[in-house]
Order: C-alpha cells, then structure tokens, then sequence
C-alpha cells in the first residue's frame, strides 16, 4: 500500500509500505477514507514539532471503513464507519493512573511519534474507533479531532455559564475552541490581528472582538468586564509574549490555559499569578474526548458540515503541503482523500 513519508524535516514521500494485517485480538482494520492536514502537521513536514521523529507516516486526523475485526472484537463490524484517536499510552504510569492518559509518560501520538493516518490502511485496537454520525461525511468528520482538541482545553479550565471566556487566537484553533465554548453559555472575548477574522467569530457566537494590532487588549479585556477581566483566558496563538498578556489581563482567580508548543524563552512575573491566584494550565491533545464531540454532532449542538475548503488526493500530498505553504487566506480545512 502507499503512505504519506515525512523522511526528515521538507521531504515529503510517497513511499511502497507492508499493508498491516490485525495481530492483536482486539485489532480492527480500517480503510482510511480521509485525512485532516493539521498545523502540527505542517509543523512536522517544517522541523518545526518538537515532539515528531523522523521517519514519519503523519496524520493524526483520520477516519475510515472498518473492512476487517479481530476475534475479540465485540462492538465494532466490518462496514462501520470510524475516527481513530491519536493517542496511545502505556495505562500505568502516574498520568495513566490519574485518567491523564494523554499526558502518559510514554506517550506515542499516531502520526507524531508513531505511523498515522497518511496511508491507505491502519490496524488498531477496537478501543481506539468510535462510530461516525450517518450525517457526517467521511471528509467533514476529520473536524472531529480539533474538536476534541477544543473540548480538551475548554475542560482543563472547567469553563462554565459564569465565567468570561478570552479566545487569543482566531485561527483553526480558536475558531474550534469558539464553536464549544459558546455551548457553556460563558460570554466570550475573542482576539486577533485579522478584522475578517474577527468579523467570521463574531458571526460565530462571540460577544466582542478586540483587534490586538490596533487597540490596548488589557484596557479592552477590563472594559468589556466590567474591571474584572476575563476568567479564562486561552492561549490559542503561542508568541514570545501571549502568556505574559493573557497573566496580566486574566482576572483574580482565573485559569490561563496554554495550548503552544514553542520552546522560545518567555518572561512572566511571579506576582502576577500569585497577587491573583491564577491557574496556569496547559492543555494537551484530548483525554478520551471523541465520544464527547460525536455526542454534540449527534444531538444537533455542533455543526461540522461544510468545513472543508479543499481536497487532494492523497497522492497529491506535496501539492497540498505545498499551497497551505502558500499561505493562500481561502484555506480553512484541507482534507486528503483517498479514493
Ligand atoms: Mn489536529
Ligand atoms: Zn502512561
């Protein structure tokens, strides 16, 4: 079979690779059907992830027909259609123990720092799929996975009715995270450098915009809450001075919560976190988030319909890394397909 190769950082491959066959009981087969190019992805094909090796089959957003199941396999049949969780952990370990799993000690992230999705067939255990809404297709559900990843961060801040929620970031990222907050009825702040951006969240469901290259975000962030500042505030953009912003902002008893992978340096004030008693949190992949995010689909409280702005053929992958390195402003989601 074929698969997607990032051999090291800018070399992209297609590369001839053992088709797998199901070795464990619990294994199922899937046919990949479609995948999502993510930033981190990009970010890998760059040398820019810290956490990738090389070489990688990428692809962490990936869904499929299951076309074969191991003897001990009770839930899932051939025909069913799937998305593939992205984490695998060693279950044992302090983090494992906690129910952190997506923190394990050992962890191995498919598409990351084991193969993932960018090939034709994967075998997994029947524990790692989760069944596809009849009203999602196989390209609109690759958005599963950032919403799991935006459930995540909007539970590590135990984000409710009562707080004041601020986005930093209008991104994939923070339109996603956009899209579950507003569900917990919190008021929600976003902030950008993009008026289109911010124009699109606006329509989206948040309460106010401030653009950050043109207004004071901490006067604004106070004037739009009444002095407070938000209670919760998301790092969803990851620069030498978001953290720094989001602690001097965020109000008395808040949590910041931070999603960035940088390793650049940044300086923070201890008397800012400690004078108001913030949490910092960081937010890391999702924790056993995709029943939650089918669940939304499923009850009609999440639309993923029409997120998709382009298609390649997987084949094609170097033509697509190639145009979202092109920085074109119509992408939103790029899926690659493979039929
Ligand atoms: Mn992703
Ligand atoms: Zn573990």
């Amino acid at each position: 079979m074929k698969a997607v190769q990032i051999e090291k950082p800018m070399a992209l491959k297609i590369i001839d690779m053992e088709k797998p066959v199901i070795t464990e009981h619990d294994n199922v087969l899937v046919k990949i059907k479609a995948a999502g190019i993510c930033g981190s992805d990009v970010g890998i094909y760059h040398g820019t992830n810290a956490a990738a090796t090389y070489p990688r089959v990428i692809g962490h957003e990936m869904v499929g027909e299951v076309v074969e199941t191991g003897p001990g396999v009770r839930k899932i049949k051939a025909g069913d259609r799937v998305i593939i969780d992205q984490v695998v952990n060693c279950g044992h370990c302090y983090a494992c123990r906690k129910n952190r799993g997506n923190v394990c000690a050992d962890l191995q992230v498919r598409g990351v720092h084991i193969d993932g999705g960018y090939r034709e067939y994967m075998a997994v255990p029947e524990s790692d799929v989760y069944l596809l809404p009849d009203s999602l297709s196989y390209e609109d559900a690759v958005m599963i996975e950032p919403t799991t990843i935006a459930i995540q961060s909007c539970s590590r801040a135990e984000l409710c009715e009562e707080d004041t929620l601020l986005i930093l970031g209008c991104g994939a990222l923070g339109s996603s995270i956009l899209k579950i907050a507003r569900l917990s009825g919190a008021k929600i702040i976003v902030v950008d450098v993009v008026d289109e951006k911010l124009q699109e969240a606006l329509q989206n469901g948040a309460d106010y915009a401030i653009n950050l290259a043109k207004e004071d975000v901490v006067a604004k962030a106070r004037e739009y809450t009444d002095g407070y500042g938000p209670t919760v505030s998301i790092d969803a953009v990851c620069n030498k001075t978001s953290l720094a912003t989001l602690l001097e902002l965020t109000g008395n008893a808040g949590r910041v919560i931070t999603m960035g992978f940088s390793i650049d340096p940044t300086e923070i004030t201890q008397f800012k976190v400690t004078s108001k008693e913030l949490d910092i949190r960081g937010s890391r992949l999702q924790n056993k988030k995709f029943q939650q995010a089918l669940d939304l689909v499923n009850e009609g409280k999440l639309d993923l319909n029409g997120s998709i702005s382009h298609r390649f053929h997987f084949l094609d992958a170097q033509k697509a890394f190639d145009f979202v390195d092109s920085r074109d402003p119509s992408i939103r989601k790029i899926v690659l397909t493979f039929d």
